[in-house]
């Protein structure tokens, strides 16, 4: 997906949550417009000004149920480079189709997670099927550190089995939980699972205490470390949890479970790029403007962000950069 907010400076400094030892938290979605006129709206708990990560996981939005029959907003999101990180697209209903400059086209389905590594850049584009008559998931960022960072672009699709561990039914779709470790390629140690827990039930499973972990709720309302969370609200875990002990209400829930090592180096995040200081994101812009310009004048280009798809018709324009210098965050 790419980030359209007015105002795309994410990375708006000013203090956090002042320091010393935080305890478990739950951060409140923002809604935010994807695209033009007829968006769709997202809810982005992930960058905010109290927290800008958990391990490497940088940016969550989760949206929908939406309608996206004809005449609805819809899942359409033209070709948009990013740099520095990896997309994780994680879906409960609809099917997306994916187009890449690694030249891969992909149908994204529910149960099935797409894993694209821009490295020092990549563009893609995002929509919704005819044949979806509705969009519910998460659009997930990783950081990528030093050198997969100025790396090469890759995409990975995955399907992970299915674990029933003491009830709860469980998909590790990046890295390794409860036994199961799935495939695709991380560049720092990271967890990313879906829970669906029955109602009114208590589900307990080990985590890494040297992990940050956050618990984005998706379906039903749970209570984890004593903190209650509902639809689209991420609980982010104190440090050093070594136990995720999750009390689902009157309803079923449906979470998905992000971890990873603390990623340990600041980053700037601008529009869709990810790097370490402003002149990064100065570079990506300007090499991409390239890009826009090539592909409106002869309906094709190449460069820094790969050979665009001949499918594309049109490419969306960087915003104009802030006239303050961006400032990474901690
Ligand atoms: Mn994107």
């Amino acid at each position: 997906m790419s980030v359209t907010e007015r105002n795309p400076v994410l990375s708006e400094g000013g203090p956090a949550d002042g320091g010393g030892v935080r305890g478990t938290e739950v951060l409140l979605p923002r809604e935010v417009p994807l695209g033009g006129p007829r968006a769709m709206l997202v809810n982005r708990t992930l960058p905010q000004r109290r927290r800008s990560l958990i391990g490497a996981w940088c940016f969550v939005d989760h949206y929908g149920p939406h309608d996206v029959r004809p005449g609805k907003p819809a899942m359409q999101v033209p070709g948009h480079p990013h740099i520095g990180l990896q997309t994780v697209t994680w879906l409960f209903e609809g099917e997306v189709e994916h187009r890449d400059t690694t030249g891969t086209v992909a149908v994204v389905r529910p149960g099935e997670v797409n894993l694209m590594t821009a490295g020092a850049g990549i563009a893609h584009s995002e929509y919704s099927l005819p044949t979806t008559t509705r969009v519910h998931g998460a659009q997930l960022w990783v950081a990528l550190p030093d050198g997969a960072r100025t790396g090469e672009r890759a995409f990975e699709h995955y399907v992970p089995g299915v674990l029933h561990v003491d009830g709860a039914e469980v998909r590790v779709f990046l890295g390794t939980w409860l036994g199961a470790s799935a495939t695709p390629h991380t560049y720092t140690r990271l967890l990313g699972a879906e829970v669906r827990v029955a109602a009114g039930t208590t589900w307990r499973a080990p985590l890494d205490p040297a992990d940050e972990v956050g618990v984005l709720v998706d379906l039903g309302s749970v209570t984890v470390d004593g903190v209650r969370a509902e639809r689209s609200q991420l609980v982010a875990l104190a440090a050093g949890t070594g136990e995720l002990v999750l009390t689902t209400g009157d309803e079923p829930a449906r979470v998905l479970v992000l971890g990873g090592e603390p990623f340990g180096a600041p980053v700037v995040m601008w529009w869709n790029f990810v790097g370490r200081d402003h002149d990064d994101i100065v570079a990506a812009r300007a090499d991409w403007q390239r890009q826009v310009d090539e592909q409106r004048a002869t309906g094709h280009a190449d460069g820094r962000f790969g050979p665009h798809p001949d499918a594309w018709d049109d490419v969306l324009a960087a915003p104009e950069l802030p006239t303050v210098r961006l400032k990474p965050r901690a």
